[in-house]
C-alpha cells in the first residue's frame, strides 16, 4: 500500500474516511489509487489540492459501512466501483449482519486496491464477455438457525464469488482457522483466494498459455468433488511444501492456482508498502523476479522477528520452496504481460 497525506500534511490511511488533524473529508480516488482530501462544492466535492477534480462519494458513505471510495461526477452510479460488485447481502435485519457486512466491504476494498495496482481489469471486460463479476455475502444456519441457507461454502464460479458472512467475524475465523489447522485465515486472504479463481477463467483458461500453467500448477480437469473430499479426508502430503504454498494448495491444481494467486497479491502489497516506508529500497526494475523474490525474503525474515518480540504469532507463517518460486513466478510474469 501506497502513503496517503492529507493536505495538510497529515498522515492518513486507506481506511480513513476524516483527516484528525484538521478535520478534512477524505476520499479514494480508485483512478488515481490515491486517498485525497476532498471539500463540499455545489452540491458535489472537489478535491481540495486538484479543485477541477470533481467527486461524488459512495451512496454507503455514512451509517457502518464507512466506505470513503469517490466516483467521479459524471458517473451514472450512485455505488462505488468496489461496493457496486456485492449483489447479495446478508439480512440487515439483524445488528450483526450490518457490522459483518462493514467487515466484509473494508476488506474487499483493499483486495480491489491490490488489484487496481497491478493495472488488472475490475469491471471493465468487453461487452462479448458476459461473466461479470459479483459479490454474494450470505448467512446461513450456522450463525442463524432460521436462515434459508443450511450451509454456505465459500468459492467462484462463473464470475460470482461467494463468502460465509460468518468470515467476518473473529471468533468464527480464528475458530475455523484452528479446527483446519491452518497458520493464516483472513478475510483479505478470502478475497484474493476467490479473485484469483475469477482471473484464471479470464487469463488462463482458453488461453495460449493454458499448457504452460498446467505444466506447472498439474491437471485442473482432474474431478473437483472427489480430490477435495479425498484431501478433507486424508489431509495433504507430509512434505506439502516443496510443492505448495499451503497445504490446501495440495487439494486441486485450481485451488493451487488459487491459493499462489492469493499470495502474489500478499506479497505485492505489503512489497509496496514496505518500499513506501522505506524499509526495502525499490527495485530499478519490477519486472525482475529474483531481485523482487530475495527483497521478499529479507522484508519476511524481518517481519517474523518483529512479531515474535511482539509476543505475536509468526506473521508470515509460509515457506517458498523452489517450486512454489517458479509458480509465483509464472503469475509474475504474467502481471507483466
Ligand atoms: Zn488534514
Ligand atoms: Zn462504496
Amino acid at each position: 500500500m501506497r502513503r496517503f497525506y492529507c493536505h495538510c500534511g497529515q498522515e492518513i490511511f486507506f481506511d480513513n474516511t476524516y483527516c484528525n488533524s484538521c478535520n478534512s473529508i477524505l476520499g479514494f480516488d480508485p483512478e488515481q489509487q490515491k486517498l485525497i482530501s476532498i471539500e463540499p462544492y455545489k452540491g458535489q466535492f472537489r478535491s481540495v489540492k486538484n479543485p477541477e477534480k470533481r467527486y461524488k462519494r459512495c451512496v454507503h458513505h455514512q451509517h457502518q459501512m464507512q466506505c470513503n471510495w469517490l466516483l467521479s461526477t459524471d458517473d451514472h452510479f450512485t455505488q462505488c466501483l468496489s461496493c457496486r460488485l456485492t449483489r447479495v447481502i446478508p439480512n440487515q435485519v439483524y445488528p450483526y449482519n450490518v457490522k459483518r457486512w462493514a467487515v466484509l466491504e473494508s476488506a474487499k476494498r483493499r483486495m480491489l486496491y491490490g488489484l487496481l495496482r497491478l493495472g488488472l481489469p475490475i469491471d471493465n471486460w468487453p461487452a462479448d464477455d458476459i461473466q461479470r463479476l459479483q459479490f454474494h455475502f450470505l448467512e446461513d444456519q450456522i450463525s442463524n438457525p432460521i436462515d434459508g441457507h443450511e450451509q454456505v461454502l465459500s468459492g467462484h464460479a462463473a464470475g460470482v464469488i461467494t463468502l460465509n458472512a460468518s468470515e467476518a467475524d473473529n471468533s468464527y475465523r480464528e475458530a475455523t482457522r484452528e479446527a483446519m489447522n491452518e497458520p493464516y485465515r483472513t478475510l483479505l486472504g478470502h478475497f484474493r483466494h476467490e479473485i484469483g479463481h475469477f482471473y484464471w477463467d479470464k487469463l488462463i483458461k482458453d488461453q495460449s498459455i493454458y499448457n504452460d500453467f498446467k505444466a506447472l500448477f498439474g491437471d485442473d480437469t482432474v474431478d473437483y468433488p472427489k480430490a477435495l473430499a479425498a484431501y478433507y479426508e486424508a489431509g495433504p502430503p507430509e512434505d506439502f511444501q516443496q510443492e505448495y504454498i499451503s497445504a490446501y494448495a495440495s487439494a486441486h491444481a485450481l485451488e493451487d492456482w488459487a491459493e499462489t494467486w492469493a499470495h502474489y497479491l500478499l506479497m505485492h502489497e505489503t512489497l509496496e508498502t514496505a518500499v513506501a516506508f522505506e524499509v526495502i529500497r525499490q527495485p530499478e526494475t519490477d519486472r525482475e523476479f529474483h531481485v523482487w523474490l530475495s527483497e521478499w525474503m529479507q522484508l519476511v525474515l524481518v517481519l517474523n522477528a518483529l512479531n515474535r518480540s511482539i509476543g505475536n504469532a509468526d506473521a508470515y507463517p509460509f515457506v517458498v520452496s523452489t517450486k512454489v518460486q517458479k509458480k509465483l513466478q509464472f503469475i509474475h510474469d504474467l502481471m507483466h504481460r
